[in-house]
């Protein structure tokens, strides 16, 4: 179990966040500048932001983009609901998802496959190398990356290769179903 004040921590971290996503929302994206350094610290785990100035427009533009499937995608809409005390995650809950039979790589690796970050197409992505420029940060934690896939609704609108849903635990859901 987590402690309360874990959970205010996070929760703290989260809200925060969600602010400052209004205050940009609200400038047209300006106030990406005026926390700068917040911003880099959150996407690239670094305060130097004026090494990470470029990918700014990208990510004003991701914030819209995001909105945007927000208001108009009920698929998107459907697969995102995490609670503010939730725990940061490097990982999918391994109680819940697991990989696939057909997944010839080891579990920390998506081979050259990026499908999940071109769907949305993320400024974040690396496309040289074919990786996230954001792995690992308090970002890529708290929100969305970290803790995916969640669901096979998402595994599905992502066309992920790589995870499945643990049968056992959609076995137990049918039960319920069947029971309810
Ligand atoms: S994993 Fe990285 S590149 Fe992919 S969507 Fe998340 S932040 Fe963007
Ligand atoms: S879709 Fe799946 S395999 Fe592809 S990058 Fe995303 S998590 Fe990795």
């Amino acid at each position: 179990m987590y402690s309360i004040s874990q959970k205010i921590k996070w929760a703290t971290i989260r809200i925060f966040y969600y602010i400052n996503v209004a205050m940009m929302t609200l400038t047209g994206g300006l106030f990406i500048y005026v926390v700068a350094p917040y911003t880099s610290y959150m996407f690239f785990n670094d305060l130097a932001f004026w090494k990470y100035l470029k990918y700014y427009p990208g990510l004003i533009r991701q914030l819209y983009r995001i909105i945007a499937f927000w208001l108009f995608d009920p698929k998107y809409r459907g697969m995102y609901a995490q609670p503010l005390t939730s725990p940061p995650s490097s990982g999918p809950d391994r109680n819940k998802i697991k990989l696939s039979a057909e997944w010839q790589k080891e579990e920390n690796d998506c081979g050259n496959c990026i499908n999940c970050c071109i769907k949305i197409k993320c400024p974040l992505i690396d496309h040289d190398r074919n990786l996230c420029l954001s792995y690992n940060t308090v970002y890529w934690r708290y929100f969305s990356c970290g803790c995916y896939p969640v669901s096979q609704q998402q595994i599905d609108y992502y066309d992920c290769p790589k995870w499945e849903i643990e049968e056992k635990r959609l076995d137990i859901n049918r039960v319920f179903l069947k029971l309810g």
